[in-house]
Formats: C-alpha cells, structure tokens, sequence
C-alpha cells in the first residue's frame, strides 16, 4: 500500500465521521417533526369529537322539541278525557293517553342517553385539548433547544466537510471516483480491511462481507498502491495494522 490507498483509509475514516454528524442532525430534526405531528393528530382528534358533540346536541335538540309537542297532545287528551260522554270514547283516549305517555318516557330516556355522550364527548374534549397544551408547551420548550443543537450539529459537518476535501484532494481523481461511488452503495462504507484467520495461516476475507480474498491480492496489496476491490461486493480492500 501507498499514499493512494492509506489516503483512502483517511478518507473512509472522516466520511465515518461525516456521516455520523448528518445522521445526528437528522435525528435531531426529526424529533420536533415528529412532536409537530403529534400535536396535529391530536388536533384532528379534537375537531372531531367536538363535531360529535355537536351532532348529538343537534339530536337531542330535536327530541327535546318533539317531546314539547307530545307533552301537549297530553294535555289535549286529558282534557278530552275529562269531557268524555261515553265509556267507549273515554277507554279510547284513554289507551291513546298511555301510549303517548309511555312513547315520552322512551323519549327522555333517549335524551338522557344522549345528555350523558355529550357529556362524556366534552370531558375528552377538554383532555384531548389539555395534551394538546402541554405537548405544544413542551415543544416550545424544546424547539430552541434543538434548533441550537441543529445548528451545533451543522457547524460540525460543515468542518468535517472542509477535511473531507482536504483529504480527497490528496487522492487521484479515478480512486476517489471509485470510493465515492462505492460510498453510496453502502451506505458510507467503501474502504474494508481484510481479515486473517488465525488458525489458517494464509486464509483471507473481505470484511465487508466475509467473502474469501486470494493470497494474491493481498500480495498485490503489500507491494503496489492499486486499489483491489473484493469480487463479491466491490469494497475497496486495505490491508489491517498487521496486514
Ligand atoms: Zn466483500
């Protein structure tokens, strides 16, 4: 190995350290964006349990207003009960009296039914709107916070970003090509030292994917500053420490 090979293990070792100052930031984001979600959802929540609400109250409104009218026919039947001139006629309003009355008593309990979601609907509105406050406090209380820290994060990818370059120049344009692309593939690992098997004197593997490497590579390796890339998952090979 040479400088175009340690200078791709130098490399490797900053994008590490790139990649992992992006994931933070990412994360990072993603919390208050998550919280922002939340607090949507529950806002959702709460318009349409207060529509409910207002739908049984339109409901019960209306059972309200017919209960009125029937509580009339009461009193209109019970005024022709009285001025019945036949046992006939006053056994026949009778039985309309008591099916009224029996068809209201069925009413208000409806009503009551209803009085009593209404009530229950508005004792989770009131819940859901006091989550909605304290995640909307707490969001507030962290929104600086992780705006801070956002920009604390950026600022470390901004210096690691200007090594980066500093060591990619360093590095000729077709290797660094190769890394680059590499790079993408796997998500930030190009660069992979090969592994000895101790018990085997000679066995060699690529770390990235445990395939097995030939002697003859790593010779090449020990004596030349080409990049050999392993045949099965095209990782740029190094040799380790004890290489
Ligand atoms: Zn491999």
């Amino acid at each position: 190995m040479g400088p175009v090979l340690n200078g791709l293990i130098q490399l490797q070792s900053v994008e590490n350290r790139l990649r992992a100052g992006k994931a933070k930031l990412t994360r990072c984001r993603r919390n208050v964006v998550i919280q922002e979600n939340q607090i949507r959802s529950l806002q959702n929540a709460l318009e349409a349990k207060k529509e409910e609400v207002q739908l049984t109250k339109v409901q019960s409104d209306r059972l309200e207003l017919e209960l009125k009218s029937r509580d009339e026919t009461i009193a209109r039947l019970r005024a022709s009960l009285n001025s019945a001139k036949t046992n006939k006629e006053y056994a026949a309003v009778l039985t309309q009296l008591n099916t009224t009355k029996a068809d209201n008593s069925k009413i208000e309990t409806q009503i009551l039914e209803l009085l009593r979601d209404i009530e229950a609907d508005e004792a989770e509105c009131k819940d859901i709107q006091k989550q909605i406050d304290e995640q909307k406090q707490q969001l507030e209380r962290n929104r600086p916070e992780a705006g801070a820290l956002a920009d604390k994060y950026q600022a470390e990818i901004n210096e690691i970003q200007v090594e980066w370059n500093q060591v990619a120049q360093t590095i000729p344009e077709k290797p660094l090509e190769v890394f680059k692309r590499v790079t993408e593939t796997y998500d930030g690992q190009a660069v992979t030292v090969i592994d000895q098997q101790d018990d085997k004197k000679g066995t060699f593997s690529c770390g990235g994917c445990f395939m097995g490497i030939t002697a003859e590579s790593v010779n090449l390796l020990m004596t030349k500053d080409d990049i050999i890339r392993c045949p099965n998952c095209t990782r740029i090979l190094v040799l380790g420490n004890q290489g």
